[in-house]
C-alpha cells in the first residue's frame, strides 16, 4: 500500500527519485539545510558557480511550504514599497524593487532553459472588498508605476465580470506580470539540475546539531557535514536547531483545499481570464485553477501548526463565500503548511560569525523571492556580497519568546482579521 499524497501537488508533479539520507562523514564549502526553493536555489547557484555543496532535506524535497503553497507568484514584498523605504532609504529600495523584479523574471527563464513542465501562467487579480481596500490597490499601482512598472490596471465593479465570475468583490488591480505555477514540479525540476551538475542532495536527513567556527559541523543522526559555510533555509520549519534567528520568524498555517475537477463551461465563467486571485485581507484568500481543471483554495491564517479537524468543510464555506455555485462541490485533496511570517512582512536575511547565512521570513510570497535568496547567498559565499546586504540591512523585531509567544500572535491575528471584517 502507498501513502496517499501530501497535496494536489504531490500528487500530480513529475516523480522525484528516491534519495538517499546521509551516512557517514563528509567535507564541502557550504553545507545547505533545508530542501525548499531556498535551499535547492542556494544549491542550484552554487553547483553553477563549480562551488562544492551538500543539501540535507529533514523529510524530502518540497516537504515544507514549497511543496504545499498557492503556487501564485506575486511581485512586489509582503509588505508596501513604502516600508521598504523607510527600511534601507529611497535609493536601496529602488535595488530591492529591481532584485523583486529580477526573481519574477528568474522563473520564466529557468523554466525555457531547464525546460520545466510546471504549467507557468500569467496574469493576476488582487481583489478588493471595500472602498477602503479599493484606495489600496491604486496606491499600489501609483507606487510599482513610480518604481518603473506601469503594468497594473485598476478594474472597477462593473469592469470585475471581464476578470472573474465573483460578486463577492467591488473591484480590484489586474497584474499582467504576477502569475501562477505548479510549485513542486518547479522545485523538483530545479533540484534535479543543482545535482546533475554536482550538488550533492540528501534527504530524511534532519540537521539535529550545529556547532560553529571555522569549519561548521553539522549533525545529523546518521552522519556528520563540515564545511566552510552553513545556510539556514529551513525558514517556519526550521524549529529550534539554531536559536539565534528564531525569535525573528513566528510560523503561521494556512490551508489549501483542491476541489473535485469542474465542468468546463463553469471554470471558463469563473475564470474568464484565467487568473490568479487573491483579496487583500490580512487572513486573505488565494485561488486560481489547476492544469487538471480543479479550483485550488487556499484561505486561514492559524497560529496552530496542527490541521483543525472538519478543515475540507471549512474551506468548502470559504469557497462558496467567492462562489455561491460551489456550495456543494467536492473536496480532493486539502492540507496545511507554514508560513514563516517576520513582524515587518519583509524577509530576513542574516550572517552570523561570518559564515552562516540565513533567509527565511518571506511572509507569504516567497515563490520568486526565495529564488533570488538561494542566488544573492551563492554570490556571497563566491566573495561578493553586495547585493545580500541590501537586503540584510532591514531591520527586524523580534517576537516575544517563552509563554508570551503564541498569546501575542493569537491577539496580533485577532486584530488583524477584526480590521478585515470592520473594513478598518
Ligand atoms: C499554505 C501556503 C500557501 C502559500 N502560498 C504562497 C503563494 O501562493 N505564493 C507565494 O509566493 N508564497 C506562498 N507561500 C509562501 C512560500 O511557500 C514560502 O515563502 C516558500 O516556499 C519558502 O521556501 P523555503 O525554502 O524558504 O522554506 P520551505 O519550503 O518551508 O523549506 C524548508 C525546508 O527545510 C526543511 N528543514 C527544516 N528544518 C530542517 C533541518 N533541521 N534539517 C534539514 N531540513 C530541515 C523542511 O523539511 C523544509 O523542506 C505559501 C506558504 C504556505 C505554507
Amino acid at each position: 500500500m502507498t501513502d496517499a499524497p501530501l497535496t494536489w501537488y504531490h500528487a500530480t508533479a513529475p516523480v522525484a527519485h528516491d534519495r538517499p539520507a546521509l551516512s557517514g562523514s563528509l567535507r564541502t564549502r557550504v553545507c545547505v539545510v533545508g530542501g525548499g526553493l531556498t535551499g535547492v536555489s542556494t544549491a542550484l547557484h552554487l553547483a553553477e558557480r563549480g562551488i562544492d555543496c551538500v543539501l540535507l532535506e529533514s523529510e524530502r524535497i518540497g516537504h515544507g511550504a514549497s511543496g504545499r503553497n498557492g503556487g501564485q507568484i506575486v511581485q512586489g514584498y509582503s509588505a508596501d514599497m513604502s516600508k521598504v523605504e523607510s527600511a534601507v532609504g529611497a535609493e536601496d529600495a529602488q535595488a530591492l524593487w529591481s532584485m523583486m523584479r529580477e526573481a519574477v523574471d528568474d522563473i520564466p527563464d529557468r523554466v525555457r532553459r531547464h525546460k520545466i513542465d510546471c504549467d507557468l501562467r500569467w496574469g493576476y487579480l488582487h481583489a478588493a472588498y471595500s472602498a477602503r481596500q479599493m484606495d489600496g490597490l491604486k496606491e499600489t499601482a501609483e507606487t510599482y508605476a513610480k518604481y518603473g512598472y506601469e503594468g497594473c490596471e485598476i478594474v472597477d465593479a462593473a469592469g470585475l465580470g471581464r476578470v472573474l465570475g465573483s460578486d463577492a468583490y467591488v473591484g480590484g488591480m489586474l497584474d499582467p506580470d504576477s502569475g501562477q505555477i505548479q510549485p513542486l514540479a518547479y522545485l523538483r525540476a530545479l533540484a534535479g539540475v543543482a545535482e546533475f551538475l554536482g550538488a550533492r542532495i540528501f534527504e530524511r536527513s534532519p540537521a539535529v546539531e550545529i556547532s560553529r567556527g571555522t569549519t561548521v559541523s553539522v549533525r545529523t543522526d546518521t552522519g556528520r557535514v563540515e564545511a566552510d559555510w552553513l545556510v539556514l533555509a529551513g525558514n517556519a520549519y526550521l524549529g529550534k536547531i539554531f536559536p539565534p534567528i528564531r525569535p525573528r520568524l513566528m510560523p503561521v498555517a494556512s490551508f489549501v483545499a483542491v476541489t473535485q475537477p469542474l465542468d468546463r463551461d463553469l471554470i471558463r465563467a469563473l475564470f474568464p481570464q484565467d487568473v490568479a486571485v487573491a483579496d487583500c485581507n490580512w487572513a486573505l484568500d488565494y485561488f486560481r485553477t489547476t492544469s487538471d481543471g480543479r479550483l485550488l483554495f487556499g484561505a486561514g491564517a492559524s497560529y496552530s501548526a496542527t490541521t483543525p479537524p472538519g478543515l475540507a468543510k471549512w474551506m468548502t464555506r470559504r469557497i462558496a463565500k467567492v462562489f455561491p455555485e460551489l456550495e456543494t462541490v467536492g473536496i480532493d485533496h486539502v492540507w496545511g503548511g507554514l508560513i514563516g511570517i517576520t513582524a515587518n512582512r519583509l524577509p530576513d536575511f542574516g550572517r552570523i560569525a561570518g559564515n552562516i547565512l540565513h533567509a527565511q521570513g518571506f511572509s507569504g510570497q516567497g515563490m520568486a523571492l526565495t529564488g533570488l535568496a538561494g542566488k544573492l547567498m551563492a554570490e556571497t559565499v563566491d566573495g561578493d556580497d553586495s547585493r545580500f546586504k541590501l537586503i540584510e540591512q532591514i531591520g527586524h523585531l523580534p517576537f516575544p519568546g517563552g509563554p508570551f509567544r503564541t498569546p501575542t500572535l493569537v491577539a496580533a491575528m485577532g486584530f488583524a482579521k477584526l480590521r478585515d471584517a470592520i473594513g478598518l
